[in-house]
């Protein structure tokens, strides 16, 4: 749980995704605080639309970064002029806003909110389905809040899930601090279980989204898993399992307990289910036992899964966690690698998303609306693809839509209704 502060400038629409990075943060556990002196990070969200407001970007950049631990820089200026503050030297994460909510976290998993009670938003539910991990991560802070899993019943959960559709979900997000070990309180790991009886058992028209599940808890079900999300069309074919690290040092040292080996076959089992599908990942860079040759290790194992979604989080110290006690790498050694890492990610994920341009993609999902008259879908394997002129196209959130996938932006895709 991380302490933030944000700053935002320009319009409504750069004012509406601090509103949405501020809701994930929430949901996350996060807490604003009043000031960067005050903040573990701080989020200065921007504006460029003139020569003197670039300047002015610039120079708050700057004095965020000597008044904070961490800094982020999103919006407009840092899409579209993001080397202007690498220029500039500002030491800070520059980010897309979708990515915000996960640097802030730090490689942390999610606290989805004090309990485990379902929430409405729009059309997207989300489910709580446990709290608490069976984990004790060296650099996490979270543990310290959510303590060891807790699981309520498989048929708890469809009912709750059950409520949601009724009440106007079209898209159900499964989550929890680490969804895959769901179960493992009571003695069997039963995400599997869960999803099969959601998509089986609920009339009606939406979509499951499962949230983070750590490559330890989802190797022991993975070819059940997999199974699971081959038959079911109502389950985005979507993985979220933080990797973290290519070294088995490493993972050892921030106490993952997974290796890189088992990470590297539930990939296989999930390639072997499903033809269309996305792996997302976390890394972190910079941990502080991470030699030059750990870090090459993660490069190679990014490059040789080339996950559709990841996230790169620059180690920070989070105040009472062992990793904290550690001697840290230098902040050079650490910028570097993370630009390095946010580099290669680049690559890879534009890779994918330029490999959509072209494709027709069936019953996209509108899940809210975007900035102007725009709407953001997923398609079947949780990819987002942006529709301009929502309201000639009469789309609104809920819809589905099959689309024409006609440009992309290196982490979405644009498309067109056909
Ligand atoms: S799995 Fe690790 S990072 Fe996630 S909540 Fe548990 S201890 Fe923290």
């Amino acid at each position: 749980m991380a302490r933030y502060h944000i700053e935002t400038y320009g319009c409504t629409s750069n004012r509406g995704e601090s509103r949405q990075i501020e809701s994930a943060l929430r949901d996350a556990g996060h807490y604003r605080v009043d000031g960067p002196e005050q903040a573990d990070v701080a989020i200065l969200n921007t504006c460029t639309v003139v020569e003197k407001t670039e300047r002015n970007m610039l120079r708050r950049a700057k004095e965020l970064e000597s008044e904070t631990a961490d800094l982020i820089v999103t919006g407009c200026m840092a899409l579209a002029q993001g080397e202007e503050f690498r220029d500039e030297a500002v030491d800070a994460q520059i980010l897309h806003w979708d990515d915000v909510p996960t640097a802030v976290t730090n490689g942390e998993c999610p606290t989805p909110g004090p309990g485990v009670e379902p929430v409405l938003d729009g059309v997207v539910g989300i489910l709580p389905i446990a709290r608490g991990c069976m984990s004790d991560c060296s650099y996490c802070i979270t543990k310290q809040a959510t303590g060891k899993i807790e699981s309520p019943s498989v048929e708890e959960n469809v009912e709750k899930a059950r409520a949601l559709v009724h009440a106007g979900a079209k898209e159900l997000r499964i989550t929890g601090q680490d969804t895959g070990v769901y179960g493992w309180d009571e003695g069997e790991r039963k995400l599997h279980r869960l999803l099969d009886r959601i998509c089986t058992e609920i009339d009606g028209e939406f979509r499951v989204r499962v949230g983070m599940a750590n490559p330890k808890g989802v190797h022991g079900i993975r070819e059940e898993l997999a199974e699971v999300f081959a038959r079911h069309d109502e389950l985005y074919d979507f993985l979220h399992a933080p990797v973290q690290s290519g070294s088995d040092d490493v993972l050892g040292d921030m106490r993952r307990q997974h290796q890189v080996s088992e990470y590297l076959e539930v990939v296989e089992a999930f390639d072997d289910a499903l033809d269309y599908w996305t792996l997302s990942t976390d890394f972190i860079v910079g941990f502080p036992t991470e030699t030059d040759e750990d870090h090459a290790q993660s490069m190679a194992l990014l490059r040789e899964t080339r996950p559709e979604k990841i996230n790169v989080t620059r180690f920070s110290k989070r105040p009472g966690t062992d990793a904290a006690e550690i001697k840290g790498l230098g902040g050079q050694t650490k910028k570097d690698r993370s630009k390095a890492m946010s580099e290669l990610k680049m690559d890879v994920v534009g890779d994918a998303y330029a490999a959509m341009v072209g494709e027709t993609k069936p019953d996209c999902l509108v899940v809210e609306e975007g900035t102007g008259d725009s709407v953001k879908c997923r398609d079947s394997a949780y990819r987002q693809i942006i529709v301009r002129n929502a309201t000639e196209h009469g789309l609104e959130p809920g819809d589905f839509v099959d689309l024409e996938v006609t440009g992309q932006n290196t982490v979405y895709a644009f498309g067109t209704p056909v």
